[in-house]
């Protein structure tokens, strides 16, 4: 049986991606944030497990990084992008259980990451715009704070 989507079909590119984490008890969160609280909708999803944790130079995703960076190089070409949106999120498991990182340093590494992440990606592509933010939970939902990384 087909399933038909109520969504119109823009073929427009907004020239923007975003890497984050696959946690899918986020994606609505990352979707909502980027689309309306970036202003970005259509971006790219590049979503894998650790998101931006995967460029930081870690020997225990080191395959993620080739991966990464292969696909990131495949967009900046094909999706002419201008601007790459790196999300960090607290208490990922990917942190936890493939780096064996404690809930206490998390955070910390993690800010360090997005500034790792962003110059990696700059090596292959210095002109883009790049940008990262780090998600936390509070009572309410999830607040998205900016992180330099200039
Ligand atoms: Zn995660």
């Amino acid at each position: 049986m087909s399933y038909a989507c109520p969504i119109a079909y823009e073929s427009g590119r907004i020239r923007a991606a975003a890497v984050y984490c696959s946690d899918g008890r986020v994606g609505e969160h990352f979707d909502d944030f980027l689309q309306n609280g970036l202003g970005l909708p259509r971006y790219d999803r590049v979503a894998l497990p650790g998101g931006p944790g995967c460029l930081a130079g870690h020997d225990e995703a080191k395959l993620e990084e080739q991966g990464l960076l292969d696909e990131l190089r495949f967009l900046i070409e094909a999706h002419e992008l201008e601007r790459v949106v790196l999300i960090q999120h607290a208490a990922c498991a990917f942190y936890r259980l493939r780096l064996g990182v404690d809930v206490e340093r998390m955070k910390a590494l993690q800010l360090a990451d997005l500034v790792r992440a962003a110059f990696h990606i700059r090596r292959i592509s210095p002109d883009l715009h790049i940008e990262a933010h780090y998600a936390r939970q509070t009572e309410s939902g999830i607040v998205f704070e900016p992180v330099a990384v200039e």
